[in-house]
Formats: structure tokens, C-alpha cells, sequence
């Protein structure tokens, strides 16, 4: 099958086929090698890697990670894709495709099925409208992931990077950071996709941690915190936690005595080290 990072077969097979774009799927397809070899060559996979393709498409990237992967488990939610990823994969006995929502899908199984439990790789261009809980899902699941090489939003990467005193610094970053080292592979144009989004892309690589950055007794009280300080972002630190996780004023107020912090403080300033100790007295 040709390759179909060039533009021509992309168009031939989207013919062939009569393909309408889903814009509910998001739908935009890589029309461009460079980025394509880019997000593989980011992603470090070799011969012994198991890798998680979520949304192949027509099986442009899928191709690609064929080549270098031992083998590729693709999920693909649009069903009108399903016989043509039959025919642009056909040259290859290492690619799976599963015709399933991603979201509903069991990692877990497909890690312990087709990799003996062993961390897994993901690589993706993702859905732009479920981007955030795809990567979540993944990373508070705990399933073995050595690395999520993904592209997104060029503003979404920007988020999964950011620290305290920058506009874009949010419960994603913080989320993102406490499980994974993020890196920017690449920024993408708008043109090496067909159709073009109305956004710019950025390809992202997340490593995976063994251990998590900071020490925490309750992950899960610490992911509380982090949302209801930055669901109510305008109020204090003291004002959002008392609304948002029904603690009161006077016992924020102390932990941030505690830890050094004015009570007027607001959560955009905190590191990840200072979520987590506020969370660790809280508790
Ligand atoms: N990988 C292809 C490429 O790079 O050309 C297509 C990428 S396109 C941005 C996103 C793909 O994800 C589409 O094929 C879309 O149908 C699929 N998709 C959307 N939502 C999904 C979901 N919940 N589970 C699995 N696939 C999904």
C-alpha cells in the first residue's frame, strides 16, 4: 500500500472509498511525512515495543509505527473506517484494529494481553474535543505506559507545560506534571492536515514517571484540591477550598500559616510540592 503521508494517496484513498469527514470524531488526517516520522522518531519505538494507536484514521501513523513497532493495537470509534484500514493495512501482520470508543475501552487488558503486562507505548494525533480526558484517563489509571507521544492543540501542550505565574498554568498542568515528565516534540501547522483544523498543533512527548515527583497520602484528595482551586480561580485559596471542598476558612488558612503562605493567597501561584504539602495537612 502506498504511503500515505503523501497527500495524492491520502486523496486517492479518501475517493476510493467515498469517506465523509466526521467533524463529531474530529477528523484531521496527516497529509505530511515529516511531521509523521517526527512523532515516531519522538516516541523511540523499536522492534520490542507493544504501541496503542487511539483514532489511526485511514492508518497514516499506523504505517508508520508498523514499521518500527513489533506490534500495534489501533482504536478507531468510526465505524466507516474499519474496511478501509482493512485494505491500508493490509501489508501488515502486527496491527490490530479495534472498532471501539477509547474511552471505553480496557487498557489494562490490552497491556496484559498483547505485552505480558509490561509497559506499553501510546502514540496518537488525537481528537481535539476529548483530548484532555483521553490523557487523564490514561495517566490516573495507572495502566503500564512508558510514554503518550501525542499530538494536540498547540494551546493544549502549552498547558501541560506550564508552572505557577503563567496564564496557561491549570489542574492539566499539574495533573500532567505529577505523573509525567512533558516535553514539546514539534509545532505543527494547520496545512499538514486535511481537512485544516482552525488551530494550531503541537506534538507533545509525556514520560511516564516510576514515582511521582512529590509525596502525597491521598492522590485523590490532592486532584480535589487542584480542581477546586482552579474551578473557582478568581477567589482566594481560603474562599475556593471552603465552597469547593466543604474545608473551612480557618483550617485552610492555618495549613498555608503552616507552610509560610498569606491567606489571600490564590492557587495559580502554587507549585505541584506546595499542592501536595497543602494536601498532606489537610487531610
Ligand atoms: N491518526 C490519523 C491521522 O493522523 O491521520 C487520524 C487522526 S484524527 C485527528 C482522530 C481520529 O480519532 C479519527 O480517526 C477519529 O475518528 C478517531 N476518534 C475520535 N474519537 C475517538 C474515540 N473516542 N475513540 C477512538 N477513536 C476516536
Amino acid at each position: 500500500m502506498a504511503d500515505l503521508g503523501i497527500p495524492q494517496n491520502t486523496i486517492a484513498v479518501l475517493q476510493k472509498y467515498n469517506f465523509v469527514f466526521q467533524k463529531k470524531f474530529g477528523q484531521n488526517f496527516l497529509i505530511d511525512s515529516h511531521v509523521l516520522e517526527k512523532i515516531v522518531d519522538a516516541a523511540r519505538i523499536t522492534r520490542e515495543d507493544c504501541v496503542l494507536e487511539i483514532g489511526p484514521g485511514i492508518g497514516t501513523m499506523t504505517q508508520y509505527l508498523a514499521e518500527s513497532a513489533r506490534e500495534v493495537v489501533a482504536v478507531e470509534i468510526d465505524r466507516a473506517l474499519i474496511p478501509i484500514l482493512q485494505d491500508t493495512l493490509s501489508a501488515y501482520d502486527n496491527v490490530t484494529v479495534l472498532n471501539e470508543d477509547i474511552m471505553k475501552v480496557d487498557v489494562w487488558r490490552i497491556v496484559r494481553e498483547r505485552n505480558q503486562g509490561r509497559p506499553i507505548k501510546v502514540v496518537a494525533n488525537l481528537p481535539y474535543y476529548i483530548t484532555t480526558p483521553i490523557v487523564m484517563s490514561l495517566l490516573e489509571s495507572h495502566v503500564p505506559l512508558r510514554s503518550i507521544t501525542i499530538m494536540v492543540q498547540k494551546e493544549v501542550a502549552d498547558r501541560m507545560q506550564e508552572g505557577p505565574g503563567s496564564k496557561d498554568y491549570g489542574a492539566l498542568s499539574l495533573a500532567v506534571q505529577y505523573y509525567a515528565r512533558p516535553e514539546m516534540v514539534a509545532r505543527v501547522p494547520a496545512n499538514c492536515f486535511m481537512p485544516r483544523p482552525g488551530v494550531d498543533s503541537a506534538v507533545v512527548r509525556l514520560t511516564r514517571y516510576q514515582e511521582p515527583p512529590v509525596e502525597v497520602r491521598d492522590e485523590k484528595h490532592l486532584f480535589a484540591l487542584i480542581r477546586a482551586s482552579f474551578n473557582q480561580r478568581r477567589k482566594t485559596l481560603a474562599n475556593g477550598l471552603a465552597n469547593g471542598l466543604g474545608i473551612s476558612r480557618e483550617q485552610v488558612t492555618a495549613a498555608l500559616e503552616e507552610m509560610g503562605l498569606p491567606a489571600t493567597v490564590r492557587g495559580e501561584v502554587l507549585t505541584l510540592e506546595q499542592f501536595a504539602q497543602l494536601s498532606n495537612l489537610l487531610k
